[in-house]
Order: structure tokens, then C-alpha cells, then sequence
């Protein structure tokens, strides 16, 4: 198949269609989420440019894609919420993303706040994610390859960082690189059994809560 063919195809399907698109919306808002900010940048964000060929065709379909090297780009819900708590009703400017895997959640981010930073600890995915942004025309994302149980301290600190995999607990560099007033969002417990927890740090302290039951890859130290 030519390209001019394929792309001719796809259309065919629909599956980039804004009809599809829409459906996704109308079931994010029906499953409670409420900040139209960010359905519209979702609604910006062509998921499909985001997974290889062949899964194209699932990509407006409410679930986790595989994006190679065991990674996964994560749920249309998932992001949703976890965007919709960093922002948290508010404008933080300076966010932090670790885990870039695929792009998505940072370009979703990209469209919400004045700057993102997003450190990847698999550099192929890093490359691919940094080079995807830019083709899609974001200009105001810092792309990191690191290791981010440590966050990413020369860009410290943030008024908001979003974690896109799970481990057993919080890393105390992440709370640290908190601004005061900001907010992190970041899935805690086992495999199997976590829940997204939204960890704000207050003028009297810091205040805990958790929003949800979530399924993310495992947030692992050191570099790929
Ligand atoms: N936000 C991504 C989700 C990708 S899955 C998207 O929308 O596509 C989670 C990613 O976190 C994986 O790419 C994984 O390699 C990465 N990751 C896991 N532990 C990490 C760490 N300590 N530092 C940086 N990235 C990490």
C-alpha cells in the first residue's frame, strides 16, 4: 500500500474522525471528569500519532495502547484525571511529567501549562516522544532522559508534577521539588492494587488524598 493509499484508508475507517473523538469525551465526562480544559486539550491531541500502525484504529478507544520496551501509553481516563488533579481547578505553570513514554501526556499538558518538563528513564522512548513533539508543533516542552525517582532537580521547583508509573511509595525528592502551593499526582501500592494519590503541599503542611483505583507500569530506578 502507497502512503496516499493507506492515509485514504484510515479515513475510510474513521478512526481519526472527529465523530470517534467525540464519542471518547462524551464517556470521559460521563465517567466524572469535569474540567472542560482538559477535554478540549484532549480533544487537540491526535492520539493516533501516538502508537504504531497497526493500533491506530484503537486509538480513540478508552484503554492502554503498548508503546514497545513493555511500556504502555496510558488510558484516556487515566490522563484525564490525573491532569484534571494537577491542575487541581487552578493554573500551575511549571509542571514536571516523569515518565514520557510516549508523548501523550505531555503534549495533553503542553496545551495546559506554561511549561512542561518530562524526564524518561529509556532514551529510545525519549528520542521518539522529543521528536514527535516537536512534529506536532509543541515549542514549550524540556525533554529529559533521567531518572525520575530523583525528579529532575536543575528545573526544581514545580507548582505541579504528575507520575505515569506505580511503585510502593512516594519519592521524598518529588515532595521535595514541590513548590509551595503545588501539587503531585502519583499512583501508590502493588500491582494489581494501587490508587492515584494527590499529595499537595499547603501552608500548614501537607494534605493526602486519593481519587481513584488505577493499573500503571512500575516507576523503576536508574536509567535504561
Ligand atoms: N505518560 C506516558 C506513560 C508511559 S508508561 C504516556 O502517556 O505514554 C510510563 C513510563 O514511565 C514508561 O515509559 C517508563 O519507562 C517510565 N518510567 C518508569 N520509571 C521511571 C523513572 N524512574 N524515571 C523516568 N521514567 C520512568
Amino acid at each position: 500500500m502507497t502512503d496516499a493509499v493507506r492515509h485514504h484508508h484510515s479515513r475510510g475507517l474513521g478512526m481519526t474522525s472527529s465523530r470517534v473523538r467525540v464519542a471518547l469525551l462524551d464517556e470521559l465526562r460521563r465517567q466524572g471528569i469535569r474540567d472542560e480544559r482538559v477535554l478540549e486539550a484532549m480533544n487537540k491531541v491526535p492520539r493516533h500519532e501516538f502508537v504504531e500502525e497497526a493500533l491506530k484504529s484503537e486509538a480513540y478507544k478508552n484503554r492502554a495502547l503498548p508503546i514497545g520496551y513493555a511500556q504502555t501509553i496510558s488510558q484516556p481516563y487515566t490522563v484525564a484525571l490525573m491532569t484534571e488533579a494537577v491542575l487541581g481547578g487552578g493554573s500551575p505553570r511549571r509542571v514536571l511529567e516523569v515518565g514520557t513514554g510516549s508523548g501523550y501526556q505531555t503534549a495533553v499538558l503542553s496545551h495546559l501549562v506554561e511549561t512542561v518538563f518530562t524526564v524518561e528513564r529509556i532514551r529510545a522512548l525519549t528520542e521518539t516522544a522529543r521528536v514527535r513533539l516537536a512534529g506536532l508543533g509543541h515549542r514549550n516542552v524540556h525533554f529529559g532522559y533521567a531518572d525520575g525517582t530523583l525528579g529532575w532537580s536543575p528545573y526544581a521547583p514545580y507548582d505541579g508534577i504528575v507520575v505515569t508509573a506505580g511503585g510502593d511509595e512516594v519519592p521524598t525528592a518529588l515532595i521535595d521539588q514541590l513548590a509551595p502551593g503545588g501539587r503531585l499526582v502519583i499512583p501508590v501500592g502493588p500491582a494489581g492494587a494501587q490508587m492515584l494519590r494527590v499529595v499537595e503541599r499547603g501552608a500548614k503542611g501537607r494534605v493526602e488524598r486519593e481519587i481513584g483505583a488505577v493499573t500503571f507500569v512500575p516507576l523503576l530506578s536508574g536509567k535504561a
